[in-house]
């Protein structure tokens, strides 16, 4: 697509009502699955569904991670909540002052992050991700000049690199994105096809052979034991699924029983046995750039307490916000990041034949590869993710960074076991210690450096842990 120019837009109607009514409707709507359970023991076998509800599954995978824990922010229930210290990553940015950002309008880009998939999403039969449409926007007072190229914001906090002005003046017309078009039925899955939904989320075209597998699997011989319900879900449930399938095992199980059947280590925080999965090749680790970071610890127990680091690891946590979940299972976790439920939606994907079932290549690539926008990565994004312009040259496009960074060079942070990000002071370190119930006198500091394991060790810790940085840096401390 190439740059906008005044002939090329096309000025169409104030949209915002039209879609509001869309958005309604998206919300009232409900999609139903059918769902076999095993009443003897209070299990759900499996559950049958169409494509409206594997396309919502396979969706989860395009949203990033910020997107998440912003849409389960929305649950009433707590009981579970889904992603460990990242929430806490989620909400520091939100308390961050935006002076140390690199400009303004980077803060609202981190908190509003967006896969480029986005737009394929909103084809869906419910709409979970409620992320504004994309919106651009110019200078009011440069764009009189005929001769002056407009430079566009994706939102109306950043200053015009002309005149200092805030960029506020609403673009309408063909630069914003075309609605993508979607042939046939399904979205991402063919709409002919019904499909076996596991209690652990693995997806498989229905045949009656996987059924009665099922069925045999867990002991069950005669139909007597079974029986099959109607599930309506809305919006709101399928946000209860998804944060289900970010804690549990048994995700219909839960839903239709209440009930938990496999305990994970998600309930007994601190425990991670799978972090040591994470196998690197010696030259994908000397080739990523190192972090330093000062931890200090509690003399008599050894326990970390917190670090202080740059601005640079606070960007490289930020950061996490904006990779899809796709990318998190499956580029960097290689499949194994210990959610067994997205594992399995991913594995699901990779397993599933383009053209009967996958609707193309394009959308599978798309699904496992979910890219992120160029402005989101960092310099300091240790995971070496392939960052995409948005839509156009990003000539065009004002970028929040400076120098490729998300956060100005400006002093040090302290970032808590579960991921609490402040800036430093020495009343705020201080402070922390008094809240830990730490002595002054009971403490010592080391220097630590990580690279792409440790980066990818407290991705992976704070997905499911409250003590991510214990759980992911311990190997490297002396105590
Ligand atoms: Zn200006």
């Amino acid at each position: 697509m190439g740059p906008p120019t005044v002939k090329n837009v096309l000025f169409r109607p104030s949209s915002s009502l039209i879609r509001i009514m869309a958005d309604t409707t998206a919300k009232e709507a409900k999609i139903s699955i059918k769902v076999i359970i095993d009443k003897v023991n209070r299990r759900v076998v499996y559950a049958e569904a169409d494509h409206t509800f594997v396309d919502i599954l396979f969706c989860f995978m395009t949203l990033p991670l910020g997107t998440i824990v912003r849409l389960l922010g929305k649950l009433d229930d707590k009981k579970y909540e889904g992603f460990g210290s990242l929430k806490n990553v989620y909400q520091s940015l939100e308390d961050f002052p935006e002076c140390y950002l690199s400009t303004e309008e980077c803060k609202h880009m981190l908190l509003n992050p967006r896969s480029l998939s986005i737009d394929h999403c909103r084809n869906l039969k419910l709409q979970i991700d409620d992320t504004e449409p994309l919106k651009y926007f110019k200078c009011a007072a440069c764009a009189d000049y005929s001769s002056y190229q407009p430079i566009f914001s994706t939102c109306t906090k950043a200053k015009c690199p002309k005149c200092g002005k805030l960029m506020t003046s609403e673009v309408t017309g063909s630069i914003q994105q075309a609605k993508v078009c979607v042939s046939g039925g399904g979205v991402f899955v063919s709409d002919i096809v019904t499909f076996i939904v596991t209690d652990d989320l693995c997806v498989m075209p229905y045949t009656s052979a996987s059924s009665i597998q099922l069925v045999t699997r867990l002991g069950i011989s005669d139909k007597s034991c079974l029986e099959e319900i109607k599930l309506d879900m809305g919006c709101e449930e399928i946000l209860h699924l998804l944060k289900m399938a970010l804690s549990l095992d048994s995700v219909f199980t839960y839903l239709v029983f209440h009930r938990v059947e496999p305990i994970r280590d998600i309930l007994i925080p601190g425990q991670s046995g799978t972090l040591d999965q994470i196998d690197l090749t010696e030259k994908e680790e000397s080739s990523s750039s190192k972090i330093h970071l000062e931890v200090t610890l509690q003399n008599s127990t050894g326990k970390l307490l917190f670090a202080e680091a740059q601005e640079d690891f606070i960007d490289f946590l930020f950061g996490f916000l904006s990779i899809p979940l796709g990318t998190v299972v499956g580029e960097l976790m290689k499949g194994v990041s210990s959610l067994t439920c997205m594992d399995n939606i991913f594995k699901s994907i990779s397993n599933m034949s383009v053209g009967r079932y996958l609707k193309s290549q394009e959308i599978k690539d798309m699904l496992l590869k979910a890219h992120i926008g160029q402005q989101y990565s960092s310099k300091h994004q240790v995971f070496r993710l392939e960052g995409i312009p948005l839509l156009w040259s990003s000539k065009y496009h004002k970028d929040p960074r400076i120098d490729r960074g998300l956060l100005k060079q400006s002093g040090m942070f302290i970032v808590t076991n579960d991921l609490i990000i402040t800036p430093s002071s020495s009343y705020s370190t201080l402070n922390t210690l008094n809240d830990l119930k730490v002595s002054f006198f009971d403490i010592k500091r080391e220097e630590i450096s990580i690279g792409l394991t440790e980066g990818l060790k407290i991705l992976k810790a704070s997905l499911k842990s409250h003590s991510t940085l214990t759980d992911s840096l311990e190997h490297l401390l002396k105590m």
